[in-house]
């Protein structure tokens, strides 16, 4: 086994298809090597070592010393410089870098090799004692928090002491004199605190270094971010050991990320930021405020153009937008990093559309380049645009910088634990600091926005908030946050913990208070893909909606159909004039309180209207595609209140004892409701409440259609065991609905079919698609059925089966993810089982699943005929139809 990869001077020993065990930015180093690209010379420890080392109780491999030996050896060559040399030293940096990118979550040691005699080399070779000692402290400083583990603000005391016994304010102040005495107290500390001499021999550094990058694979930080971003299966960390170049020796000299298109648009502008004479950690940290990188074209054009050039040559090369890191030392460029760009949701969008049209990548990798959090970012809330402009000017109190795009409101914390804190209360919180750090991640992972005083586009805070579309302001330098007080002062206005802020992630404001916010009209690039995926894929996507405006949204949404309207849904609540919300309850808890069928029938009557006006209102909004309406599904004892009070209000309102409420709402009662009393099994028992429903179904249908409205409505008895039980009401819901269709002359077609919800029906599916003339599959209840968990309660321990570090018994929650070993076998047999009895037989899926993207994949895979998901994930289930087309035919070709 190799450990170590070799790269300098044009030649690589890795590729940039080697992401899994140099990570990215060991891949990105060699293949830019490869491509020819100014790149420091240097090597990457694979993944494979941190992996053996982290599960040997800390020891290396035997053969990795020779082989790291032997790469320092190649690179002194190189670099015709030796570490730890008092003439000319060669100086490394040590860095982490995984196969995904976790953003300053592991750790990182600069100037390693300086010792007290290579510093005198380092000041020789530069002419610069001032700037030797300042590189030297800063070693010391890293290797002693980070190797070491020794507290940073015991170390920072250090420098403000010296700041102050100096006089000066200003790191950049510091005289060498100063520095050199800071490296004194550093290492009499290092000692008192150590029992040992800070460490003199380069190669006990390294050896310290790159077991502190291993270790910090494993750091509080990593392991957070790695369980919020979902990132599992990796082997660790590499380790890239490279020659420092600085970009902190003068105003020749500097440092920045750029992106090769603009990342919070799409647009195909160079973007990015840079910090004249200062280290690349300056930029990422966010501690000081960049410039734009255009201001680099008039301060170093060479440079600039050069940095130009690689821009192109990176993008085509890699034929996606390419996030960069850059040094400038005295005038020479050196590219450190270079890795797939995170982006903005509708920057995701304008890139693979652009990218598509400029001929730099095909149509089907452009689908296959958004995500479903894509998506659902891309719908993420900007401010109403119909709050007052006036309004707006009186309530702004700070400008920052528009990291991140979308809006956000919430309660103003300080610290990343209030956040927290606060979310786990279930308030919407925003997290407001001066800069964030990777420790903040868990914050700032549960606030609705982030707001930080300092920082660029490409700051800590940007970067992260960017990667999960959360809306994100920076660099708003006028705010002046006393975390410890829990306060913000800004212009004379004072924001405390827990008053209300708004942000605009679209253009920096910050007001205060809340602003209404509404969900934006997606970019054009987004109807241009969405079309794409339209044409690429096999399945049909409907929606679950019970209202007309519902109905309407999804249909914005790309719905050719509906999947499930859930009728009971209509009994709760009048959608178009709620005002008349409280007569449907009242005729609904009459029904069910009625004790012989007569006074059902008369509550029933009142009810008839309601239902019909909804379905008129419904088909219209769908005008002519196909409508699955379900009849009554679940246990009636939802419907009828529980608390003493409530009941006597409600015997008096329909005339009967509070006695008899209690005592029918007593007999509704029981234990296991889920598996009771619901489903078809209330029509069986009840069938006036079938005929009403369809009454109203196909009363409504024929008005519609007397309108010149097409309609194609589709019953669906729920919770359906076996063919005779469907059978029966199959048979009712026909008499009831040919009798109507007979009565009033006209053509109207219906279908009947069930929903596959239970285990038995899945097993017994050939018998019922003798009667069925569709199945679509509850998954809710189906996984609930087959699993044995309760969709109600599983959520108490659901968390420890799918955390992966916790019991890792599922890769995914059920509920969420269709688990397709188990309850996926089902629906697999009840597909083909069916289809051989009918082969025509419709089928698609109503559970939860029908809007998740992995789950949608699985539909396609086994032949539905279509999904439906509710109104805000249609878009998300057209794309992964049309990704499922584009992964079986790569199949096939393999
Ligand atoms: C289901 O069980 O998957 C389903 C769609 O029905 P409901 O969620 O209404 O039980
Ligand atoms: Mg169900």
């Amino acid at each position: 086994m190799k450990y170590v990869y070799f790269f300098g001077e044009g030649k690589a020993d890795g590729t940039g298809e080697m992401k899994d065990l140099l990570g990215g930015k060991g891949a990105g180093l060699a293949e830019m090597t490869r491509i020819g690209l100014p790149v420091p010379a240097g090597f990457t420890i694979t993944t494979e070592t941190c992996d053996y080392y982290l599960k040997h109780g800390k020891k290396y491999p035997k053969k990795l010393k020779g082989e790291v030996l032997k790469s320092i050896t190649r690179l002194e060559k190189l670099t015709r410089k030796k570490l730890g040399n008092d003439q000319d030293p060669l100086l490394v940096s040590v860095r982490s870098g995984s196969a995904r990118s976790m953003p300053g979550m592991m750790e990182t040691i600069l100037n390693l090799g300086l010792n007290e005699k290579s510093v005198d080399g380092l000041a020789k070779t530069t002419g610069n004692e001032r700037f030797a000692y300042d590189a030297y402290r800063r070693f010391v400083q890293m290797y002693s928090t980070v190797v070491i583990g020794l507290p940073k603000e015991d170390l920072e005391a250090r420098l403000r002491r010296v700041k102050k016994k100096l006089g000066v304010t200003d790191d950049t102040q510091v005289t060498a004199q100063g520095w050199k005495q800071l490296v004194g107290e550093y290492k009499a500390y290092f000692k008192e605190k150590t029992q040992a001499e800070f460490p003199e021999d380069p190669e006990e550094q390294l050896w310290g270094a790159i077991g502190a990058v291993f270790e910090s694979w494993m750091g509080e930080k990593a392991v957070t971010y790695r369980r919020v971003e979902k990132i599992t299966g990796l082997l660790g960390t590499a380790v890239n050991v490279v020659q420092m170049v600085f970009g902190n020796t003068g105003e020749e000299s500097g440092t920045g990320v750029c992106f090769t298109r603009d990342p919070s648009t799409g647009e195909r502008t160079f973007f990015g930021d840079f910090l004249l004479n200062a280290q690349g950690e300056d930029v990422v940290a966010g501690i000081r405020t960049p410039m734009h990188l255009i201001e680099l074209k008039d301060r170093m054009p060479k440079v600039y153009k050069q940095l130009e050039r690689v821009r192109e040559k990176l993008e085509k090369h890699y034929r996606d937008m390419q996030d960069m890191e850059f040094t400038v030392e005295t005038g020479k460029l050196y590219m450190l990093q270079t890795r797939t760009g995170k982006r903005s949701p509708a920057a995701a969008f304008r890139i693979a559309v652009d990218m598509a049209d400029e001929g730099l990548i095909k149509v089907e990798e452009a689908l296959e380049r958004i995500s479903p959090e894509d998506i659902e970012r891309l719908f993420y809330p900007v401010l109403d645009p119909k709050v007052a402009r006036s309004d707006l000017s009186h309530r702004k109190i700070a400008n920052g910088i528009n990291a991140v795009p979308g809006a956000a409101v919430g309660k103003a914390v300080f610290t990343a634990e209030e956040a927290e804190q606060w979310a786990a209360k279930g308030e919407k919180v925003i997290l407001v600091r001066r800069e964030t750090s990777p420790e903040d991640v868990g914050g700032m992972y549960v606030a609705q926005g982030i707001l930080t005083a300092t920082g660029g586009k490409t700051s800590h805070a940007a970067v992260v908030a960017r990667g999960w579309g959360k809306c994100c302001i920076v660099g708003a330098e006028q705010i002046d946050i006393v975390a410890e007080a829990k306060k913000m002062s800004v212009n004379g206005h004072v924001v405390h913990e827990g008053e209300w802020i708004t942000l605009d992630g679209g253009d920096g404001s910050v007001y205060s208070g809340q602003i209404d916010l509404v969900r934006p009209e997606p970019p054009k690039a987004y109807e241009t893909l969405m079309k794409w995926a339209d044409k690429h894929r096999k399945i049909g996507v409907r929606t679950n909606a019970d209202t007309p405006q519902d109905a309407r949204a999804a249909r914005k949404m790309g719905a050719e159909g509906i999947g499930l309207c859930r009728t009971e849904h209509m009994f709760f609540k009048d959608f178009e004039h709620p005002e008349k919300s409280a007569e449907r309850q009242q005729a609904i808890q009459e029904m069910i309180l009625a004790d012989n069928s007569e006074s059902r029938r008369k509550a029933l009557d009142k009810l008839l209207p309601f239902q019909r006006r909804d379905f008129v209102g419904i088909f219209k909004a769908m005008d002519g595609l196909p409508v699955t309406i379900r009849l009554i599904d679940p246990p009636l004892h939802e419907f009828v209140p529980h608390d003493p009070a409530k009941q006597e209000e409600l015997a008096k309102r329909i005339g009967i004892s509070p006695e008899a409420v209690a005592r029918r709402v007593e007999q509704l009662h029981e234990t296991n409701p889920m598996l009771g009393h619901r489903g078809g099994r209330l029509a069986i028992t009840y069938p006036e409440i079938l005929e009403m429903q369809v009454r109203a179904i196909i009363e409504a249908a024929i008005d519609c259609q007397n309108n010149k409205i097409k309609v194609l409505p589709e019953i669906m008895i729920p919770l359906t065991l076996d063919k005779k039980e469907f059978k029966i009401l199959e048979e009712a819901t026909r008499r009831v609905a040919n009798a109507i269709i007979f009565q009033s002359k006209v053509k109207l077609e219906y279908l009947v079919g069930t929903m596959i919800e239970l285990p038995r029906a899945a097993l017994l599916a050939d018998q019922i698609a003798q009667v069925a003339e569709f199945f679509s599959f509850g998954t809710n209840d189906l996984t609930q059925t087959t699993m044995g968990l309760s969709r109600d309660d599983a959520g108490r321990f659901l968390p420890v089966y799918v955390d992966q570090q916790k019991a890792a018994i599922f890769k995914d929650d059920p509920f969420q993810t269709l688990d397709v070993e188990g309850v996926g076998m089902l629906i697999r047999w009840a597909i083909e089982r069916g289809r051989k009895t009918r082969p025509k037989l419709k089928v698609g899926i109503c559970g939860e699943h029908g809007g998740d993207a992995e789950s949608v994949k699985f539909c396609h895979r086994v032949g539905m005929n279509y999904v439906s998901a509710s109104p805000f994930r249609v878009p998300i289930a057209r794309l992964a139809a049309a990704q499922a087309v584009i992964e079986s035919k790569k199949k096939r070709k393999k």
